[in-house]
């Protein structure tokens, strides 16, 4: 087991910087999930922790180790890929003793790592076939039991569940959050996708353009977001975000969103913001926290589609010029383009500069 860190490290391809200076701790056995957009720099990030890709500029540490200049094969990472890389000619037992067998480890050590791996994985029925006679799913666990036949101390996983189906990567994201469990070893996962960032991991840290956002537990980023970013990255549907300015002081503090009324302020967000000298504000409310019907903030939303979903119905919509997503019960009686009143959830509000996006 084992404490990451990177300290000010750069990426540059060429002329390109990808990584501007990037500084992540992570603790000995946490569960750290890398997510963002496609090309903000995750994969990146993780093969320089594995040392496929050098750093240029900083420092990566592995266990109080400066690995900077150490190569992938001795830095004790093992990482689990997207394609799985097995090897097709060999067996699952084969594949899974590879490593082990070119450091020429003993054949009862192999023997017995091998098993404990294929039993903690459920695949020990599978031992003499070929990847090519095996599911996308049992392929990712031949994958993973490779990885962990190494007892390494840092596992590495780069978006191990993209070419499995729906249904399977749930399974196989609760699986491998168990071995975490059982393992206990350090972990870094990088995906797109923030469900399974969110449901994984003890710490999400979400990047854009090479930079981190934020990096905190799950809970925290849902109800908290540093910024707009990952106010909207995080959450589905996405946050609505209303442009308006903040009006009148104490209990009759409201934000005026222009065509589409005034909402009054939580006591808590009024009190915060009685001093802030610039009025206008992005009011940041989730689908979630709106329901169909009378409350003490309502707007009167136009809905241009109604999406019955089972547990709720999503409308989506405007109010006097800003678009939005409300998610109502499904019994709710919206109908496409008859107004209908929404209510929003104040203590759920989340505010934001206009200008930097960052919370206020
Ligand atoms: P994705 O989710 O699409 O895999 P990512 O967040 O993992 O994206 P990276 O693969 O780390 O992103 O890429 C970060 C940036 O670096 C991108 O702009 C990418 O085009 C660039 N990049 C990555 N590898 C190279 C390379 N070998 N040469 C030049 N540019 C590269």
């Amino acid at each position: 087991m084992a404490e990451v860190v990177l300290r000010q490290v750069t990426k540059s391809f060429g002329a390109l910087q990808v990584i501007p200076p990037l500084d992540l701790t992570i603790d000995d056995g946490e569960f750290v999930v890398l997510v963002g957009p496609s090309g903000c720099g995750k994969t990146t990030t993780l093969r320089m922790v594995a040392g496929l890709e050098d750093v240029t500029t900083g420092a990566v540490l592995l266990a109080g180790r400066d690995v900077t200049a150490v190569r992938p094969g001795l830095r004790n990472c093992a990482m689990v890929f997207q394609n799985y890389a097995l090897y097709p000619h060999m067996t699952v037992r084969q594949n899974i003793a590879y490593g082990m067998s070119a450091r020429g480890e003993p054949a009862d050590q192999i023997a017995r790592r091998v098993e404990e791996a294929v039993t903690m994985l459920g695949i020990s029925d599978l031992l003499d076939r070929k990847p090519r006679q095996l599911s996308g799913g049992q392929r990712q666990r031949v994958a993973i039991g490779r990885a962990i036949v190494r007892h390494p101390d840092v596992f590495l996983f780069d978006e191990p569940l993209s070419n499995l189906d729906a249904k399977l990567r749930i399974e196989m994201r609760a699986e491998i959050k168990d071995l975490h469990r059982r393992l206990g070893t350090t972990a870094i996962y990088v995906t797109h996708d923030q469900v399974e960032a969110m449901t994984m991991a003890d710490r999400v840290v979400v990047m854009n353009g090479g930079v981190i956002e934020q990096a905190a537990a799950p809970l925290e980023l849902y109800e908290r977001p540093a910024n707009r970013f990952v106010a909207a990255f995080i959450g589905a549907p996405s946050m609505n975000f209303l442009d308006g300015r903040l009006e009148g002081s104490g209990d009759a503090a409201t934000i005026d969103l222009g065509a589409a009324g005034r909402v009054p302020l939580a006591a808590t967000d009024a009190a915060r913001l009685a001093n802030r000298s610039v009025p206008e504000v992005v009011l940041g409310i989730r689908p979630e926290h709106m329901h169909g019907g009378e409350g003490t903030a309502t707007i009167d939303v136009l809905p241009r589609t109604v999406e019955p979903l089972g547990p709720h119905k999503l409308v989506v919509g405007h109010s006097g010029g800003h678009a939005l997503t409300a998610q109502v019960d499904p019994h709710f009686p919206a109908e496409v383009d008859r107004s209908c009143r929404i209510a929003l959830h104040m203590d759920h509000a989340h505010l934001f500069d206009p200008q930097s996006g960052q919370r206020i």
